[in-house]
């Protein structure tokens, strides 16, 4: 069956997964699209040459009859609603990072999700679906390096806009470690503290760069990541797991090692986009299979609050300098 998706937001991120369910994946036909900016959703349209209808609004494309599942793209502070008017709508929802962008408003959706009694809603977390992180994971769990001790990691961006301010390298640069390590490690975390070096000059006024998170989980296992997001020379992501009894690094992406001028060298991406290609391709075809098979297998609301919990304790961190304990609540047996 084709499942026909509604998308609500069509900047970067909105247009690269219509884009993706009509030209790469199975399964899938995107037949509306709503934008606070009608032109741009227009345009979009124009360019993907969709077969869609363009909606006014979020709330009329959620209840329209010929809409079986919803992409919820825009920005942050929208998806709280445009989730929870879905689950109500009794429609599976697809929802880029972050789920909302406070505890709270995750905890709202949590609640909705339980009492719509099934799965709707999958998370765009999309680094479990990379093949570099499922190797890393595989060794992890087959024992192959002992017990994780460790995990040092890094996520750098070439640079950011001036509207990103120091809180936003934690609510959307380090979300996505937050979650990949809790996957990694099949553990939850208990503490966090924020470090700040020396600023880069190549940064502004509202934004504190780079910084250096410091996470311990519940067994014990101590993170350390540098978020730097002006660091000028590529989008870069390390993970190195250190173990009992070996280390695993998180594969480079595939790229050509080159001989020229009397250097060997190899590129580096520049655009998050293309360093995480391949994985959009394979989230998304997993929430099409998902809702036809009526069973949501992705990222959960439990993943997004999670991430989203611990995200709010390394805001505070970034505040008080102190560490500052995080508490997640019992984990309901709907999200087991
Ligand atoms: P973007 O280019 O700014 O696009 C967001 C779009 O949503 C804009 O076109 C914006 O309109 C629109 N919008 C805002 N409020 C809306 C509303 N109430 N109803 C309908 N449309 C609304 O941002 P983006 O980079 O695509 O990011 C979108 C979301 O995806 C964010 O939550 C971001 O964190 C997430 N994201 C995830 C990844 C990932 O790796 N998983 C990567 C990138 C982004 P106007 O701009 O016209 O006002």
């Amino acid at each position: 069956m084709t499942i026909r998706i509604g998308v609500i937001g069509t900047g970067a991120i909105g247009a690269d997964h219509a884009r993706r369910i009509n030209q790469t994946l199975t399964g899938g036909k995107v037949v509306a699209v709503t934008d606070v900016n009608r032109e741009q959703a227009e345009a979009v349209v124009d360019r993907l040459q969709l077969d869609a209808k363009v909606y006014d609004n979020g709330h009329d494309l959620i209840a329209a009859a010929d809409v079986d599942a919803v992409l919820v793209t825009s920005w942050g502070p929208t998806h709280e609603e445009f989730v929870v008017a879905a689950i109500k709508a009794g429609k599976y929802v697809f929802c880029e990072k972050p789920l909302a962008t406070t505890a709270q408003g995750c905890f709202n959706i949590v609640e909705a999700e339980q009492a719509a009694g099934k799965r709707l809603v999958q998370v765009g977390f999309m680094r479990p679906y990379d093949s570099g992180y499922r190797q890393l994971k595989a060794c992890i769990d087959a024992g192959d390096i002992g017990e994780p001790l460790m995990i040092h990691a890094a996520h750098r961006n070439p640079t950011v806009p001036e509207r990103y301010i120091t809180e936003m390298a934690i609510h959307d640069t380090l979300i996505h470690e937050l979650d990949v390590f809790r996957w990694l490690l099949n553990d939850d975390y208990k503490s966090a503290q924020v470090i700040f070096p020396r600023k880069t000059r190549y940064t502004h006024s509202q934004l504190a760069d780079p910084q250096i998170v410091l996470l311990e989980t519940v067994k014990g296992t101590r993170i350390d990541v540098e978020v730097f997001v002006n660091c000028q020379y590529g989008y870069d992501i390390q993970c190195s797991v250190v173990g009992e009894e070996g280390i695993a690094n998180l594969p480079e992406p595939q790229s050509l090692l080159m001989r020229k001028g009397a250097k060997l060298s190899n590129e580096i991406l520049m655009d998050w986009k293309d360093r995480f290609i391949a994985a959009y391709d394979v989230e998304l075809q997993d929430f099409l299979d998902g809702c036809n098979a009526g069973q949501m297998r992705g990222a959960s609301s439990w993943d997004g609050l999670a991430a989203a919990v611990a995200a709010d304790a390394c805001v505070k961190a970034q505040q008080t300098g102190q560490i500052e304990a995080i508490e997640m609540p019992p984990r309901p047996a709907f999200y087991a």
